[in-house]
């Protein structure tokens, strides 16, 4: 088979690699229906992450079960699959209180930019559709994998409720779908910091009722100014910067929640700062698996439509056309067809 191997600074190369098979008897093999680019691949893509040999590339996948080893249970041949992109067992005493992302025997699945896929751990990760799910909401299951269940987490992390104010940093796939995520949980006020006008449109369609598009220190006031003078309820960040991080913590009302789900880069957090701010702060890798369940019933009930941040398809051997296209913000995020 071929799929996306990244050599090296904007060189990524769509070239043969050995076909996966099942190694042992937990792993499942799955045909791959869609998958696509991540904000998260453009670190490495960028040479702002080194890349020490040529990498196999890919971390967000659904498609068909293949074939199962021999210990596998829970998924069989013919089923349409999700999973996300930590493999976790769903079973050890972290994954039972729900960080199936620290799961004591995670492994990173990442060489989804592939037509087939080894999935370790098949019973814990995969999580199967109710049928084989019709061509329309494959771009919606496959934000699963990732984009919407780690919007998902932002907000759960920023204790969204009912009611409440959300301010979101970051207007990339997975900002638009914390704005998503914040809507669905009830949030009555949603600002989202956003300079780019296709991105604004996006994620007032999700449900941002307010534009902010002042960074640093300008962003801040402009959104204590929407929100009396105090700072918003829960403020979910998705960028993973010195700026964004900083932003988002004073941002934040006395006694709110700040829920980080950017990969951070270079940040690093002044104490003090940190201690007169008087806020909650949780996050990290987005534990996927625990909301695959409840995200994968909203998305077949068609209540939410979070595959809109698709703005461009591309048959899979056109992958460097996708990286690309990311990288020059032309596209949201780009959906990938073997
Ligand atoms: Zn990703
Ligand atoms: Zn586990």
């Amino acid at each position: 088979m071929r799929g996306a191997v990244l050599y090296g600074p904007r060189d990524v190369r769509f070239e043969e690699r050995e076909t996966p098979k099942v190694i042992k008897p937990t792993d499942a093999i799955i045909r791959i229906s869609a998958t696509c680019v991540c904000g998260s691949d453009l670190w490495p893509y960028r040479g702002i992450q080194p890349v020490a040999q040529p990498t196999p590339m890919g971390h967000e996948y659904c498609g068909i079960v293949e074939e199962v080893g021999s210990a596998v249970k829970s998924v069989k041949p013919g089923q349409f699959v999700i999973g996300s992109f930590f493999a976790s067992d769903n079973t050890c005493p972290i994954c039972q209180i729900g960080y199936q992302s620290s799961c004591q025997h995670a492994e990173f699945v990442g060489t989804a930019q592939a037509p087939v896929l080894r999935v370790p751990l098949a019973d814990g990760t995969l999580v199967p559709t109710p049928e084989v799910p019709s061509q329309d909401l494959i771009p919606n299951l496959l934000t699963l994998s990732d984009v919407m269940g780690t919007g998902w987490f932002a907000a759960d992390a920023a204790n969204v409720k009912p009611g409440s104010t959300a301010a979101v940093v970051g207007d990339g796939a997975v900002g638009l779908l914390a704005v998503l995520s914040a809507k669905q949980m009830g949030a009555e006020r949603i600002i989202v910091m956003s300079r780019h006008e296709s991105r604004q449109k996006l994620a007032r369609e999700f449900g941002a009722t307010d534009i902010v598009t002042e960074r640093g220190d300008e962003g801040v006031e402009r959104i204590k100014q929407l929100t009396n003078g105090i700072g918003a309820d829960s403020v979910l960040e998705c960028v993973g910067t010195q700026q964004s991080i900083m932003q988002a913590i004073q941002s934040t009302c006395r006694g709110g929640y700040v829920g980080y789900v950017g990969v951070p880069h270079g940040v690093e957090l002044n104490g003090e700062q940190l201690f007169f701010a008087h806020v909650h702060l949780h996050g990290g890798p987005a534990p996927v698996r625990r909301y695959l369940p409840e995200l994968i019933k909203l998305v077949w009930d068609r209540k939410i439509n979070p595959g809109k941040v698709f703005d461009m398809t591309l048959p899979l051997d056109q992958v460097a056309q996708a990286y690309r296209a990311m990288d020059e913000r032309r596209a949201i995020k780009t959906l990938l067809r073997p």
